[in-house]
């Protein structure tokens, strides 16, 4: 396979590792994934948008313009010969000595990847829904930057997979902030409530598809907070993200437990966020 390093696409295994990146160092670095489907990106222009938001946040320096890495992930879908699957891109701060203090301007290191994806694994998910586990989270308060350093993330899913759930509902002192990976909302008497893109939550491009798809469809949508109570007593349940799409949960578990059905909310923006994709592809 091929691989991105700087501006380059390379055959992988060739990259050179350097143990003093800051990305291995310090977590000091931010990453998108792009999904790919009938061949091109979808929503590129959203994600790299925020990727220039994050390298702000941390004053990371941007190498290229969002044209290159444009065409850096078109090649890295097309030397990979990917027709539906996801691009991975990261860019740390790059090679200094070990010291927490940074320099600004440094010369950033771009790294990536393309893989194929089944999509027969999403669409079982978003016919089947899935099941979730709520746990507490211990994340750090600026979730709102899209940064390696996914330790709270990454501990909330394996509980959540030891608990037989395909992905974690997470809440600070019982307000729902969002998945492991992925944003939460909840359905009430019609209405739709998601966390708002504060530090709290990453600000998710497909949340933000989904609630443009809503308002559209005249589904009125709030994005306030909500408490593990309004969770448990909500009409439905949804997770966004790039990789799952809309998926409906059927099932929370955990200190509360609770069983949803898959409601007309859940599939009428399921079914949008396809049309969506059709335009995308034909586009
Ligand atoms: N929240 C977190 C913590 C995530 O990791 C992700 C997936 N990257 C999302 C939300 C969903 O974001 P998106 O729709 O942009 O994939």
């Amino acid at each position: 396979s091929y691989v991105l390093y700087h501006d380059q696409i390379i055959k992988s295994g060739s990259i050179p590792v350097d143990p003093e990146d800051r990305g291995y160092l310090f977590g000091d670095g931010i990453y998108e994934v792009v999904f790919v489907y009938d061949r091109k990106p979808f929503a590129f222009n959203e994600h790299f948008d925020r990727f220039e938001q994050s390298a702000k946040k941390l004053e990371l320096a941007m190498p290229y313009d969002i044209a290159t890495f444009k065409h850096l992930t078109e090649e890295l879908i097309t030397k990979n010969n990917i027709v539906n699957g996801m691009v991975y891109i990261q860019m740390t701060r790059g090679v200094a000595p070990r010291n927490h203090l940074y320099e600004r301007n440094m010369q950033s290191v771009v790294t990536g990847f393309a893989k194929s994806v089944s999509l027969d694994s999403i669409e079982k998910s978003q016919s089947n829904g899935i099941q979730t586990y709520l746990t507490e989270d211990i994340r750090w308060l600026r979730c709102d930057i899209k940064s390696l350093n996914l330790l709270g993330n990454v501990m909330a899913k394996r509980k959540a997979a030891d608990f037989d759930c395909q992905e974690a509902i997470q809440h600070r002192d019982g307000t729902v902030t969002e998945g492991s990976s992925s944003n939460v909302f909840i359905v009430k008497n019609g209405t739709l409530k998601t966390h708002p893109a504060t530090n709290l939550i990453l600000n998710g491009i497909t949340r933000q598809i989904v609630i443009n798809l809503a308002e559209k469809l005249q589904i009125p949508v709030l994005e306030e907070s909500f408490t593990v109570d309004e969770l448990t007593g909500a009409d439905e349940v949804f997770i966004t993200s790039t990789t799952m799409e809309v998926t409906p949960v059927v099932q929370l578990r955990g200190n509360k437990e609770q069983a949803y059905k898959i409601g007309p909310v859940t599939a009428e923006l399921q079914k949008q966020f396809k049309t969506q994709i059709q335009q995308n592809t034909s586009a």
